[in-house]
Formats: structure tokens, sequence, C-alpha cells
């Protein structure tokens, strides 16, 4: 294993002495972050959360989610990440634009700049920053997104009852979830650009032997075709450069993801794909005051609602910490937090125990 980076530098010249300072900074919106968000703030930490620059995360990109629970009619991915973020802020949750560009987990409380040039203070540093699908970089692969190109089968799948569907990728997600897609879709088409799959054999074998898949070895895609919805693809032969379209009506995208974790470069253990380890069964990591939920930490499941479980955890493991640290009272219970006052009658501000 090679030997970990070095933490970037901060931007020289900012006055800490004057940043503002925060019990709790959540980066990320995406369900991780806006449950944490939402935790947090019912414990009356009033977090600040750094939007990123994709606000609401992953499930903007994608159109009905029907496997949130709560929603029994599904629901459009952007209303739900918008229902996340009222729910958050009803409880005092601060929202803000912008992208931690800097950490610095060498001080307590934590270093975090914002946009290159804000400072902001924390005592308890919860990253939601989560992970984002690779994709191909071809235009209309981008313009049709959500409308038949998907980088998640678990999600979008289903809409493709008995239509013929492309996936693109030879490695154990792509195997995981061109079996998936033959649950729905008549034909998978799987596209590889060599001759043999990266995947693990068991998944291999599994995708080799489904009567519903025809593997397509040496193949590149080189555009997506379709108006309004995906109506096929272009494809090229590796070998012999030859050209050719398929026609389907969904393309799945299952190339690898990339955890949106560079910033903590050198600050938290990361494995070789760029993913934050996390301690056993929490969200502590090696940085004392430094939790990491969503799928920052979490190549395995890649849920909505496994991130705001971790989500979830995320919060509960900052408030006891910060209670430890005499940071804040006693953390609280639920039958605490209904028994408590919303307010100090005294203060006007939100009680915390
Ligand atoms: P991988 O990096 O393992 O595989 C990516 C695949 O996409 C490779 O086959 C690669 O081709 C192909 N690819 C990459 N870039 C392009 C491109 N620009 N154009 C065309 N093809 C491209 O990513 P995965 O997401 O599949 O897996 C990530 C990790 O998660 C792995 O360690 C995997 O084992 C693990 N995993 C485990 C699962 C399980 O155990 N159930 C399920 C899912 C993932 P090439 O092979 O030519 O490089």
């Amino acid at each position: 294993m090679s030997a970990p980076p070095s933490p970037a530098p901060l931007p020289a010249g900012l006055d800490w002495a004057a940043a503002e300072a925060r019990a709790v900074v959540i980066i990320g919106t995406g369900p991780a972050g806006l449950t944490a968000a939402l935790y947090a703030a019912r414990a009356g930490l009033t977090p600040l959360v750094v939007q990123g620059p994709a606000p609401g995360g992953q499930l903007t990109t994608t159109t009905d989610v029907e496997n949130f629970p709560g929603y029994p009619d599904g629901v459009m991915g952007p209303d739900m990440m918008q229902d996340l973020e009222t729910q958050a802020t009803r409880f005092g949750t601060e929202l803000r634009w912008g992208t931690v560009t800097h950490v610095d987990f060498s001080h307590a409380p934590h270093r975090l700049v914002v946009d290159e040039t804000t400072p902001l203070l924390a005592q308890a540093v919860i990253a939601a920053t989560g992970a984002s699908a690779k994709y191909l970089g071809l235009d209309n692969e981008k313009r049709l997104l959500g409308r038949g190109v998907s980088a998640c089968a678990t999600c979008d799948g289903a809409f493709f009852r008995d239509e013929e569907i492309a996936i693109v990728g030879g490695g154990d997600t792509a195997m995981e979830e061109a079996l998936f897609l033959t649950r729905f879709a008549s034909t998978v088409h799987v596209l590889h650009r060599r001759d043999e799959f990266r995947a693990s054999k068991i998944m291999q074998d599994r995708v080799l032997a489904s009567p519903k898949v025809r593997v397509h070895w040496n193949t590149a895609v080189t555009d997506v075709l379709g108006e309004d919805a995906v109506t096929g693809l272009r494809l090229k032969d590796t070998v012999t450069g030859e050209a050719r379209e398929l026609p389907v009506q969904g393309f799945f995208v299952a190339i690898g993801h990339q955890p949106n974790t560079a910033i903590f470069a050198g600050w938290l253990p990361m494995d070789e794909a760029g993913y934050v380890q996390t301690h056993p069964r929490s969200t502590h990591t090696d940085v004392p005051g430094v939790f990491v939920c969503g799928d920052a930490q979490d190549h395995v499941y890649r849920q909505a609602v496994t991130a705001a479980g971790t989500g979830c955890m995320a919060a509960i493991d900052a408030e006891r910490w910060l209670a430890e640290q005499d940071v804040i009272d006693e953390t609280r219970t639920e039958t605490e937090y209904h028994a408590a006052p919303a307010e100090n009658p005294e203060t006007g501000k939100p009680v915390k125990a």
C-alpha cells in the first residue's frame, strides 16, 4: 500500500481569530447530511450545513424514487430531497451555500475553509460528502440522464419492464446490476471494452449463465441516441474499429463510483478507492470529533435509506462525543426531547437538555 498523502495546506491569510465557530458543521446535503442535520437539530445543536457543489446529492439527478420508506406512491428524487431539507430546517438547521474546499483536523476546534475564502471552526464535523457515479463523459449521456440514462439499477431498473436495456462496465457493480436488471428487462446487453470481465468469477458466471443477458465483448459506447428519451446506443468495436448501433430504451452506466473525499486526504484513513474508513459499527474516524456517514464511507450498500441511517448514527455519535468533551450538556433521549420546552423562556434560545 502506498503512503498516505500529505494534507493540502490551508489558504494563507485567513483570519481564524474572527472565524465563525459552531458546535456541529455538516458537510453535504444528500440523505446522509440532511438526516444528520435533522437529528443534530432536534438535539438542539443548531447545526450548520454547508451544501456542497451538488446540493441534494445524487438523488437530484434521478426521477422517481420508489424504494425510500414512507412514500407508498414513490416520489421524485428532487422532491424527496426538498422534503428532507424542510424537515431538517424545521428544527433549526442552518443551510448555507458553498463548498468546503479545505480542512485542517490538527486543531480543536477543527478548521474548515468554505469556497477557498471563508474560515469556519467546528467542534464536531460530520462529513457526508457522498460519492459520484462515474460516467463515460458523452454529451448525450449527460443530456439524457434521468430520461433513460441511469447510474443506479436498483433505483431505476423497474422502469424498464419488458424493454431492452444495456449496461456498460465489467466490474462487480456491472455484474450485480445486470443481474438485477434481468428481473425487468426483456434483454440486458452487457457492454464491456475488453474481452474479459474484471468482476469476481462467481458474479461473472451468474451473468454469463443468464438467458436474458447478451454480452458484447470489446465494445465501447461512443454515443447515446434519442431526442427526449434513449432510443439506442452507438457502439464501436475496440479491436476492429467497426461502428454499429444498438436499439435500447435504457442505458445503465456501471463503471465505478468516486467518493467525494479528496479534501480529507491525509487527514482521514481511506481505502484505495478513497472511501473513508470509519470505526466498526459507528461513524467515528481516527480523528476525534470527525464523523463520516453516507456514501463517503460506504461502497457496499450505497442506498438513500442506508445513507440516511448512517447520517442518524453520525449525529448521535457527534452529540455523545460533544457531551463527553463538555461542549454541550448531557445528551438527550427522545423522551427527554419531547418533555423539554422548545425554548429557554429566559433566553429564547433552543433548549439542549
Ligand atoms: P470497478 O472499478 O471494479 O470496475 C469498473 C468497470 O468499468 C471495469 O470493468 C472497467 O473496465 C469499466 N470501466 C471503467 N471506466 C470505463 C470507461 N471509461 N469506459 C468503459 N468501461 C469503463 O468498479 P465497480 O463499481 O464494479 O466495483 C468497485 C468495487 O466494489 C470493487 O472492488 C468491487 O469488487 C466491489 N463491489 C463488490 C460487490 C460485491 O461483492 N457484491 C458489488 C459491487 C462492487 P476495465 O475492466 O477494462 O478496467
